[in-house]
């Protein structure tokens, strides 16, 4: 049984504390919306947490890259929220990056699919993510509006 608010909260500030020790100009506001209505839900965290670290991550990599783009008035943003919903729980990763354009949309969960240049990604993390997400039953799914950011929304049973 795992608090999957503090798990993910636990994640967005340790991999914006990372990135903020490797690169101090490094800056994104976090906004976090979670539902306290969901209690414990039966997950295996060290894998879930994984899959929200991976999003997370994605997330502070496409607002990085925007950022270097200069447009005015753009800050950087990545958002985390939890909503149950009858036997569901939905945990939401939001970023104000770039979007995904919808020629690579079908193959971003594909292993090793990656547009980062060599050297900098695997082409793993979504992969793997949607696994995990699939071997707890749940779904793993993206919302995403081009030149405005991307949603991505992990499925869980609360059963
Ligand atoms: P990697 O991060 O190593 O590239 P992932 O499996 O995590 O591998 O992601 C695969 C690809 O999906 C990324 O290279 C990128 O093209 C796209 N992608 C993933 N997350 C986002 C996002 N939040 N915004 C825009 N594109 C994304
Ligand atoms: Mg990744």
């Amino acid at each position: 049984p795992t608090d999957i608010n503090a798990l993910a909260d636990e994640y967005l500030r340790l991999a914006y504390h990372g990135l903020r020790a490797k690169d101090k100009s490094f800056n994104a506001t976090l906004k976090t919306d979670y539902d306290n209505s969901i209690g414990k839900i039966s997950i295996i965290p060290q894998d879930i947490g994984r899959v929200i670290l991976n999003l997370i991550t994605n997330a502070f990599y496409v607002v990085g890259e925007k950022k270097k783009e200069n447009i005015t008035g753009y800050h950087p943003t990545v958002s985390v929220s939890t909503k149950k919903e009858g036997d569901h729980v939905f945990i939401t990763i939001t970023d104000n990056g770039n979007g995904i354009p919808p020629k690579i949309l079908d193959k971003i969960f594909q292993p090793f699919f990656t547009t980062k240049p060599t050297g900098q990604g695997t082409g793993l993390g979504l992969s793997l993510s949607y696994d995990i997400v699939k071997a707890h039953g749940g779904e793993l799914r993206v919302e995403t509006k081009e030149g405005e950011g991307s949603e991505f929304i992990i499925q869980l049973n609360t059963l």
